[in-house]
């Protein structure tokens, strides 16, 4: 089941996809009162009713291709939690391009990406070329959280998860490297593409196994398989929730396979007019230009 944000007859709405892909229901359609995904989340209480598709395909809804999908969460509550160097094949070409972190490391690497809105599906992403000179992208399977997190036993991890979605991890890589900290390189406006829906788990699978690929100007950068994380989506969340409580809503960037403009050799950089494109099999395809 895919669910999106998305603007129709002048109005933002919450919705869910039919079968067909044919039309998008609003959630208030179907009897819930959210106003926003976050609220729908928040609504489900981490249980997806097994008949909401077959609600969907019976109710009357907006015409999928008079709607403009918009980012699935556009205003996450809280930072996006992501995943540093969590493919090998991404980590050796990391270490060759110099970006500092132990390279030794048998622990996760996690780190924070600020956001104040997610950019959604064709949408432009700010350059920042005043203060940016090594624009680079990251194609990322995103998990959101159905439910708030805490303590959570690893063979349990499964019930938190409501789905899906595609993040472009923009990164400021001459930022990235003067302050140390990714922080503040991969947390300018517009850095977070999110999109184009949040593909439910029981429809994309636990702990699935599909393609990740990304293309610059319709180029293949990057293409590998979320099968090859190093840390899997399960052990991020038993860890992640020792201590710290993921609320229901959460959105967690799992990592980059190899391909990123920094692994290049000659290193290439996204500029002014670029399209970039990430697609993950079973979700589909965010694209983006830069501004
Ligand atoms: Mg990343």
């Amino acid at each position: 089941m895919k669910l999106a944000t998305y603007a129709c007859d002048g109005k933002i709405k919450v919705g869910v996809v039919s079968s067909d892909g044919g039309k998008i229901v609003p959630v208030s359609a179907l009897g819930y009162q959210a106003e926003e995904m976050s609220d729908f989340i928040r609504e489900l209480g981490g249980e997806i009713p097994a008949d909401l598709l077959s609600k969907v395909d019976t109710t009357d809804g907006d015409v999928f291709a008079q709607c403009k999908l918009l980012s699935p969460i556009p205003q996450p509550a809280q930072d996006i939690l992501c995943l540093g160097v969590n493919y090998k094949d991404h980590q050796d070409e990391t270490i060759k391009a110099g970006v500092s972190y132990d390279k030794n490391k048998t622990n996760t690497i996690y780190f924070g990406k600020r956001l104040n809105r997610a950019v959604g599906p064709d949408e432009y992403i700010d350059g920042h070329f005043n203060i940016v000179d090594s624009l680079d992208y990251e194609v990322e399977l995103a998990v959101v959280i159905a439910k708030d997190a805490k303590d959570v036993a690893l063979e349990d991890a499964k019930d938190y998860v409501l789905g899906y979605t595609i993040l472009n991890d923009v990164s400021a890589r001459n930022l990235q490297k003067k302050h140390q900290q990714w922080y503040f390189g991969k947390s300018l406006d517009d850095f977070t593409p999110i999109g184009p829906w949040i593909v439910t788990k029981e429809e994309l699978g636990w702990l699935p196994e599909v393609g990740v690929r990304c293309y610059v100007n319709g180029e293949l950068r990057q293409n590998s398989n979320t099968r090859l994380m190093i840390t899997t989506i399960d052990t991020v969340i038993h860890e992640l929730s020792q201590g710290m409580t993921l609320k229901a809503g959460t959105i967690i960037a799992t990592g980059t396979p190899s391909g990123v403009g920094m692994g290049m050799s000659p290193q290439v950089w996204l500029g002014s007019g670029d399209v970039v494109r990430c697609e993950i099999d079973g979700i589909g395809a965010l694209e983006n230009t830069v501004k």
